[in-house]
């Protein structure tokens, strides 16, 4: 049994939960202790069950959780050491944080894990591909553009998690100032949803039984723009298909 749950995605913060019947990893931590608490209860997990954290890059979305989980439950954290630097880790925590590599699998009980390179404006972002029991999960969210290297790494998922942050329009005409409208739709910034739409039809496969859209703004971007993007893609393939909420979980998924 391998089960996904996206606990909350998104500027708001971001945690993904991902299990075995025996193991279970966080990936980012974004959510106040107390929110991640009531989402875990919500979707009937155990924070107990975890056995690591997997940090994907710096932004406070991604970490601003992390120093009290840890105090209340010290487990192992994966994280590049450009980004361990940010996160303020608890004292003597030293011999729990392992700094990991891009491109380099590491392992966590029942699961391998390897992190890729994405194109983001944070020190190093990674994706991830998560193996376990023979399921292929790719995750990409926070990337502002994506390359071959990156539909390699994604492509035979069985699940697919593409990020899905804003419509170009809807963003041009935001009341967001001109440098964070640059920021959010340049090569660093978040893939809008032609984009994730594009990224989805390269790595889309006969084995793909499951599609999250990710990281979608509240400001510039709507469900009804995303659905119908990804829709484009989607058509007649027969998927489990979720778009992802802001601190409230989605549904989960069940291989
Ligand atoms: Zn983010
Ligand atoms: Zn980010």
């Amino acid at each position: 049994m391998v089960k996904i749950n996206v606990l909350s995605s998104g500027s708001s913060g971001n945690a993904v939960v991902i299990e075995t019947a025996k193991h279970s990893i966080l990936i980012d931590d974004g959510v106040s202790f107390k929110k991640l608490k009531c989402l875990f209860e919500k979707e009937k997990l155990s924070i107990d069950k975890i056995d690591a954290l997997i940090v994907s890059h710096e932004h406070s979305d991604h970490i601003s959780g992390i120093r009290v989980l840890l105090k209340k439950k010290p487990i192992p954290v994966f994280v590049s050491d450009l980004v361990a630097q940010y996160i303020e880790f608890p004292d003597d925590f030293e011999n729990m944080v392992n700094i990991v590599e891009a491109e380099k699998d590491f392992e966590i009980g029942d699961f391998t894990i390897k992190p890729f390179l994405v194109p983001h404006d944070a020190e190093q972002t990674f994706g991830f591909v998560v193996f376990c029991n023979g399921i292929k999960i790719g995750y990409a969210s926070d990337l502002g553009t994506y390359n071959e290297h990156i539909v390699k790494r994604l492509q035979n998922s069985n699940c697919l998690m593409v990020e899905f942050n804003h419509d170009l329009d809807l963003l041009h005409n935001s009341s967001y100032p001109e440098h964070l409208k640059l920021r959010i739709a340049s090569r660093i910034g978040h893939l809008s949803n032609d984009q994730g739409a594009k990224l989805l039809s390269k790595t889309i496969s006969d084995e793909t039984k499951a599609v999250y859209l990710m990281h979608l703004s509240k400001e510039t971007n709507t469900k009804e723009y995303a659905e119908i993007a990804a829709y484009s893609v989607l058509q007649e393939r027969e998927i489990f298909f979720e778009i992802t909420n802001h601190l409230e979980p989605s549904k989960p998924f069940l291989f």
